[in-house]
């Protein structure tokens, strides 16, 4: 089949890779009808992030069961399903909690690589979700984002408790922040404070729920925040970068008993620890449990509630991803949708 590969920094190709099998009786292969580009994808491709040799890339997914383990009870070949960037067995305490991703029985799906033709997907019962149907031609975009963006910037929203009465302030302006934006409107938020400094960008925020832009950053855009809101600063924030900065920005943009929801792949951020004693705010995040908002996410998305799907905005086929990294990379796109 054929798949991309980073040979190395700024270098992607699309080899062919060997045809994926059963090989776990829990393991179902499926034929992808979607793959994307991610942010996180961009660190090895930049190489902030260092690869052991050539890397099979992509972690997000929607696709057709071609064939299943012995041992899968609730999956059968045909069904369209979406599944997270972590498989996991939804059954053990960690997962019963809430918290997918850090399941015992975690594998990254990073390490699969889902920019092919077909995947192996472990632990599939409790990985992949299948939709109601085969689902229309245009909302492959949608359940797609549901597979990561949507579903990170759900959980940056929910531990950052938005909800109704809530300002609510995002820092980051790529898909999982707008994303993010979206997540707090459809939880009820009543004001949503969208940094970006880029027009198409906050016209996507708008359009997904933003009340109001601010075009600055750091200490500045947290002035902002604070003349919007009273002086006291957002009572949930969305932190969706992961650098030092826009950690410190969205502890900053917060008053004294709200709530951060982190979903920004930490590159060396350090927290100061007087700082973060004094400022009285909640901490959570981390890699998002998405496979816990799955079925919720493809209702709304199905039920055309939500269109996340606008996230991306070049579809290139597979054969195309070293153009579509390039755009990404070079901020022509937010997001690339790659087509098989
Ligand atoms: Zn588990």
């Amino acid at each position: 089949m054929r798949g991309a590969v980073l040979h190395a920094p700024g270098d992607v190709r699309v080899d062919n890779r060997p045809d994926p099998t059963i090989e776990q009786p829990t393991d179902a292969v499926i034929r992808l009808v979607a793959a994307c580009v991610c942010g996180s994808d961009l660190w090895p491709y930049r190489g902030i992030e260092p690869i052991d040799g050539p890397t099979p890339m992509g972690h997000e997914y929607v696709g057709v069961v071609e064939e299943v383990g012995s041992e899968v009870r609730d999956l059968r070949p045909g069904q369209f399903v979406v599944g997270s960037f972590f498989a996991s067995d939804n059954t053990c305490d960690i997962c019963r909690a809430g918290y997918q991703s850090r399941c015992v029985h975690a594998e990254p799906m990073g390490a699969i690589g889902t920019q092919a033709e077909y995947a192996r997907v472990p632990l599939a019962d409790g990985t992949l979700v299948a939709t109601p149907g085969t689902p229309s031609d245009d909302l492959v975009a949608g359940l797609l984002a549901a597979s990561d963006v949507l579903g990170t910037g759900w959980f940056a929203a929910v531990a950052a408790e938005a909800g109704p009465g809530r300002t609510v302030a995002v820092v980051g302006d790529g898909a999982v922040g707008l994303l993010g934006v979206l997540a707090a409107k459809q939880l009820g938020a009543e004001r949503i404070i969208a940094f970006s400094r880029h027009g198409d960008r906050q016209r996507l925020a708008r359009e997904f729920g933003a009340t109001d832009v601010v075009t600055t950053r750091g200490d500045e855009g947290v002035a902002e925040v604070r003349e919007l809101t009273g002086g006291l600063g957002a009572h949930s924030t969305i932190e969706a970068v992961g650098t030092q900065e826009s950690m410190m920005q969205a502890i900053r943009a917060t008053r004294p008993g709200g709530h951060v929801g982190y979903v920004g792949v930490s590159h060396d951020v350090q927290l100061p620890g007087a700082e973060l004693f004094f400022s009285g705010v909640h901490l959570h995040g981390g890699p998002a449990p998405v496979r816990r908002f799955l079925p919720e996410l493809i209702d709304l998305i199905t039920s055309r509630e939500i269109d996340p799907g606008r996230v991306f905005d070049l579809t290139l086929p597979l054969d195309q991803a070293a153009e579509g990294y390039r755009a990404m990379d070079e901020r022509r796109a937010i997001k690339t949708l790659l087509r098989p």
